[in-house]
């Protein structure tokens, strides 16, 4: 600034001192008029240089672009310079808190939970995408919306307006349908005047799974108090009643059919729950196919004269081997899943009809054991529910032979836990043939090694 003054001070008296020497020979008055002039041009020469640079200056500031500097001198360009490093600095600031930002709304993007800010008049700020999957919202289309103008639920509405937000309102989503049915949970958070910050999350799977245990209970206590009422019934005729030594056995045969029918039934839902609860099956220990088909033979064939009970003619049963295989795997699941689709095929298909368990190992290396009946069949709507606990196409033919309506379950079980797909194939009037498939890693020829 000092220097700008002296070369200023250092202009202007060079400027009068030459308007003076051009002057000053015709006469003092013409010598000042000379020095005056001088004066005045260089003053007028230096705002016009001056005023240039700053308007070079204010368009370089207009223009945004601050990458080059306008000027490298002079009072100017050290504004210029000063200018630039400021708005550098300043650029870095809003950079850092630009990502910072961006940081954060990424996050907030992968929540499992939708997420969606709203201003304090509940227009829609900001969602993330779960959100907008939760709620069908779409950027930028929605943004500034209304949000109870978008999420028309009565159940909501309610607690908008009572503003009691300590807890969560229940509705459902966007996709719901009476076939698939989305429920949500959904809370706002106050925070900052007014504006609310709104979560929701997906609760389908929570309640179904709330729902199917309330189902399980209830099927379990059902399954129970049926017997047990029989049996509370005996008891009471055998204590009120005098009946003779025949009736006796007749009542006390019965009575243990029941209580049969209740050890069937709680020993089917330990096992389920020790499949549910077990470690994963190991791949090391290795059966032999053959041994798990001699025993589900005899259980098939014990099975076969007690529902026939020499009424009717017994079941052709026929097990066939394509080749010597083992299946890696636990011995005790895998017999339990194998002579639970040989017993289902017995235990539906009427007396005389034909039964055909096979093992086969397929070209890629999978192996199939697959039981064919030549029963009822099962209508196609039926297939897809058959191993949901206690699902039953066939109540009373079901319960007469001793079926608890958790056999196909625990094949569901066992074959998850071995990596084994459970296909049932069914023409009704026709048979049916349930079939497991095992993974190549888990088949080998006999013995090998
Ligand atoms: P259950 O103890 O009642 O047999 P499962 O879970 O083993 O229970 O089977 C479920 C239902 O599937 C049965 O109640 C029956 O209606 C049907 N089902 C199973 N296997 C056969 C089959 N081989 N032929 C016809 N229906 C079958």
């Amino acid at each position: 600034m000092y220097w700008r003054v002296f070369f200023y001070s250092l202009f202007l008296l060079l400027g009068a001192l030459a308007g003076w020497f051009t002057t000053f020979r015709a006469g003092a008055n013409q010598g000042v008029m000379g020095l005056l002039t001088g004066t005045l041009l260089v003053a007028l020469a230096w705002f016009v240089v001056d005023s240039v640079r700053g308007a070079r200056l204010l368009a370089w500031l207009r223009s945004g672009d601050i990458t080059e500097p306008a000027l490298s001198s002079g009072l100017w360009g050290e504004v210029a310079d000063r200018a630039r490093r400021l708005l550098k600095s300043r650029e870095r600031l809003t950079q850092a808190s630009d990502e910072r930002l961006q940081n954060f709304l990424a996050a907030l993007q992968v929540s499992p939970n939708g997420v969606v800010l709203l201003d304090s008049q509940a227009r829609i700020e900001w969602f993330n995408q779960t959100a907008s999957s939760h709620f069908g919202f779409e950027a930028p289309r929605d943004l500034a919306q209304h949000f109870g103008n978008l999420v028309r639920d009565p159940g909501f509405a309610a607690y908008f307006v009572a503003r009691d937000f300590q807890r969560d309102v229940i509705m459902p989503g966007r996709a719901d349908s009476p076939t698939r049915p989305v429920r949500l949970a959904v809370r706002l958070h106050p925070y900052s005047e007014g504006n609310m910050l709104l979560l929701s999350r997906d609760i389908t799977a929570v309640e179904q799974a709330e729902a199917m245990r309330r189902d399980f209970v209830a099927n379990v206590s059902h399954e129970i108090r049926t017997p047990l009422t029989v049996l509370a019934g005996f008891v009471e005729t055998l204590q009120s009643l005098p009946l003779d030594e025949e009736e006796r056995q007749r009542y006390l045969a019965l009575m243990a059919a029941q209580s049969t029918r209740m050890q069937t039934l709680v020993s089917d839902l330990l096992t389920l729950s020790r499949l549910e609860g077990s470690p994963p099956v190991g791949s090391t220990d290795w059966v032999s196919v053959h041994l798990l088909m001699q025993q589900v033979a005899q259980e098939a064939q014990a099975l076969s004269g007690h529902v026939t009970d020499g009424s009717g003619k017994p079941h052709a049963i026929r097990f066939e081997e394509s080749e010597a295989s083992d299946i890696s795997g636990a011995h005790s699941e895998l017999l339990s899943a194998m002579a639970n689709l040989a017993g289902n095929a017995v235990r539906y298909t009427p007396p005389g009809g034909e039964i055909v368990v096979r093992w086969q190992s397929l070209p890629d290396g999978r192996g199939e054991y697959s039981v064919q009946d030549s029963g009822p069949g099962i209508a196609a709507e039926h297939i897809p529910r058959l191993t949901e606990r206690f699902y039953r196409v066939d109540s009373s033919r079901s319960r007469e032979t001793g079926g608890t309506g958790l056999g196909l379950a625990i094949v569901k079980h066992v074959a998850q836990r071995h990596g084994a797909e459970l296909k049932i194939e069914s023409i009704p009037g026709r048979g049916s043939t349930f079939s497991l498939v095992f993974p190549q890693m888990r088949v080998r020829p006999h013995g090998a090694i």
